[in-house]
């Protein structure tokens, strides 16, 4: 059986310690072997992150230096047209074929709003989804069916997600960490320290960029 990796999409505007810490915690209780950070590309349409595409990217290579666990990757970046996350994943699962078990990992934010995303259904033949703890969310679905399909897909221990390539929701214990990028620009925007809510190496690349200063 091949390794459990898992994908981790975002607008990551900037990437902060919200993403990092408690990703780096599902990966020791699950036992992941690679994380794919997959910074998406925001449609014309939606409101635009302050950083470019090039500055997000630049801001993971930065985060990612010193933390082996991680890679990047671009191909949401790279094209010209925003992507379904649905597609993203039929893509990746065409290349590393069907055995290999593959996650996805998000926030309970995400979960919470999960049936709003482009053919939600189709996750599951595709990938494990990997729920992170996020402070301020509710624990349990909006509503009664949302709630169903949860329970019906609940991995009951993580060596199901390295026996089977897709199809398992894990809930997992990740550390409470209550940052948001939306607060970092704030804060940035206000001529506060963000020193303790993303890696200096990202704080060095945003202060000799200019970033979110407006
Ligand atoms: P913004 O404030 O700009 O909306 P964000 O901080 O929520 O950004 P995103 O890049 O939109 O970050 O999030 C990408 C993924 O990371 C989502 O699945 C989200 O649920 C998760 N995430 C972000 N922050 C946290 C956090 N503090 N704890 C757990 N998960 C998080």
């Amino acid at each position: 059986m091949s390794e459990l990796h898992a994908l981790f999409g975002g607008t990551f505007d900037p990437v902060h310690f919200g993403h990092l810490r408690p990703v780096e915690a599902l990966a020791q209780q699950i036992g992941l072997a690679r994380v794919l950070l997959l910074p998406n590309n925001v449609p014309p349409h939606r409101p635009q992150p302050e950083a470019s595409s090039t500055q997000r990217l630049e801001m993971l290579r930065c985060a990612i230096r010193d933390r082996p666990l991680f890679d990047i990757d671009t191909r949401e970046l790279r094209r010209e047209t925003p992507s379904w996350t649905v597609a993203t994943l039929e893509e990746l699962r065409a290349e590393r074929g069907p055995q290999q078990p593959l996650g996805f990992i998000i926030g309970q934010d995400s979960l919470l709003s999960l049936s709003g995303w482009h053919r939600w259904q189709d996750l599951l033949s595709l990938c494990h989804l990997l729920v992170c703890k996020r402070p301020g969310y509710a624990a349990e679905m909006a509503s009664p069916e949302m709630q169903h399909w949860l329970d019906a897909h609940l991995a009951d221990a993580p060596q199901q997600l390295h026996q089977q390539p897709a199809g398992l929701i894990w809930l997992a214990d990740t550390p409470l960490v209550a940052i948001s990028a939306t607060e970092i620009r704030q804060r940035r925007h206000q001529g506060l320290s963000c020193a303790h809510l993303l890696p200096p190496a990202v704080i060095d690349y945003i202060d000799q960029a200019g970033l979110y200063l407006k």
